[in-house]
């Protein structure tokens, strides 16, 4: 074993599930390179590093694994659910054992991880150092998440106590006022509650107040003042470093065209921001009705779309609907989604409110239709049409024929689509100058010393 140093070592906790794994590499790296006297650890599980590894390597970032909690021989049902649950069943012990071994060898000075992770803040006590956490989603889903118990408390749990209190607003969380009970995240008042995952986040809501500082991946000129100032009330230090999206891909193959999307914006004779591009992420199958659903509008409308679709959903596809709008149409299972949004061809985003997603719309000023599903879909719904006024929700909640054409037609063809892509667009540009704000973490970090180095200098 290496003699110990007295460099400064930061941990890097990843939660190893979706985009999570890729924004806290991002972070990693981005700190690896202003400090390249400090020893980054970054502790993720064996397939998630794997996924990682195409990304050039850093001297003084070292990569290292946890265990995924996986039985011994289990063959994956592909539901990410089941994985969660066993990931969830190895921790704290995965992580406190594989950054015991590089703490012995390098004192660790500070530990940053997930927000999901809130044993971290255990982890750092016992350490004797800073505990900063990540939370890579909005202000606003954060807080109704920090706002578990008293949520709790005035909806109840009972699930027929809650579906009477659906349309209720959250008024008594401040700044929440433009929520309802139903557009909560689940796994607050109703969803599975023990779910593991759920019960992770209710010990995370406890947690995170005590963290030395949380960092949002939001922009402090869009995302809600509000709320940003009760999360400044209820946490030491709150920093908004959004958006990532725009530092950073959030998968790893992110700018990659291999269906040739680009060229088929560039080449096609569509007009200035009259293209749908429609995308609902990476984790969520809309129902296949729904699916059918689009299509017909898609069709019937005669506008021209730009559509990631996974392979495995195709077959929802209305018979001959390819080879009917064949030329202004185009289907595809992956896109490059940001280089996409910032064509100008494309005039509207048809999405369902996936953090990223939205962040990448407002960078590139494109407005939305939105159908959402789960998590914080309907959070920052909200947030997008009744605070910012730059998407509409898709009428019914639901993907159908008439509800896609009417919100096709109010953004491509009538004055208030014009105005929301003349708002969205006043965004744009604030979001492209909060890339900044990344001066900003490097310069608390040095202000509270959570380093013995000065972060400034690099
Ligand atoms: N994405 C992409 N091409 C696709 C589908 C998705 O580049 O065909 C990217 C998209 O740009 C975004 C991320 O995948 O950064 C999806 O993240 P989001 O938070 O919107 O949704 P999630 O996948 O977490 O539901």
């Amino acid at each position: 074993a290496m003699a110990p140093s007295n460099k400064a070592h930061v941990a890097v906790l990843a939660f190893p599930f979706s985009s999570h794994p890729s924004a806290l590499f991002f972070l990693a790296r981005k700190l690896s390179e202003w400090a390249p006297d400090v020893g980054f650890s970054f502790f993720c599980t064996l397939k998630t590093n794997g996924s990682l590894s195409s990304w050039p390597s850093l001297p003084n970032l070292r990569i290292y694994d946890v265990a995924d909690g996986l039985p011994e021989g289990h063959v994956s049902k592909g539901r990410v659910d089941d994985e969660i649950e066993f990931f969830l069943g190895a921790t704290p012990g995965n992580y406190r054992e594989a950054v015991k071994r590089v703490d012995e060898i390098e004192k660790v000075s500070c530990v940053v991880s997930d927000a999901f992770l809130w044993f971290a803040r255990e982890m750092a006590e016992e350490m004797g150092v800073a505990w900063v956490a990540f939370w890579i989603a909005g202000a606003c889903a954060l807080s109704v998440h920090l706002n578990t118990d008293l949520i709790r408390r005035k909806i109840g749990t009972r699930s027929e106590e809650v579906s009477a209190r659906m349309d209720e607003s959250l008024a008594f969380i401040p700044g929440c006022s433009q929520f309802r009970v139903r557009d909560l995240p689940e796994g607050i008042v109703f969803g599975p509650l023990d779910f593991s995952l759920f019960k992770s986040l209710h010990r995370m809501s406890q947690e995170l107040p005590r963290a030395t500082a949380i960092l949002v991946n939001t922009i402090e000129e869009i995302d809600y003042d509000p709320v940003l100032d009760h999360l400044r009330t209820v946490l030491n230090k709150c920093l908004p470093v959004g958006p990532l999206t725009l530092l950073a891909p959030t998968q790893p193959d992110s700018d990659s065209d291999p269906h040739s999307c680009l060229p088929w914006l560039e080449a096609g004779a569509h007009d200035p921001a009259s293209v749908a591009y429609v995308g609902f992420g990476t984790v969520i199958m809309p129902p296949p009705s729904e699916l059918a659903a689009l299509a017909e509008a898609l069709e019937e409308s005669g506008v021209h779309f730009l559509w990631s679709l996974k392979d495995n959903m195709r077959e929802s596809l209305p018979a001959g609907f390819l080879d009917r709008t064949r030329g202004r149409g185009l289907v595809v299972p992956w896109t490059p989604q940001s280089r996409v949004l910032g064509h100008v061809a494309v005039g509207v985003f048809i999405n369902h409110c996936g953090w990223n997603s939205v962040l990448e719309s407002i960078a590139f000023g494109v407005p939305m239709i939105y159908r959402p599903f789960f998590a914080d879909h309907r959070i920052n719904a909200r947030i997008l049409s009744q605070v910012l006024g730059i998407a509409v929700e898709v009428k019914g909640g639901v993907l159908t024929k008439d509800g896609v054409m009417d919100g096709l037609d109010l953004l491509l063809k009538r004055k208030e689509g014009k105005m929301m892509r003349e708002r969205i667009g006043a965004l744009k540009l604030i979001a492209k100058n909060a890339v900044g704000v990344w001066y900003l973490v490097c310069k608390v970090w040095r202000e509270d010393g959570f380093l013995d180095t000065d972060l400034s200098q690099v």
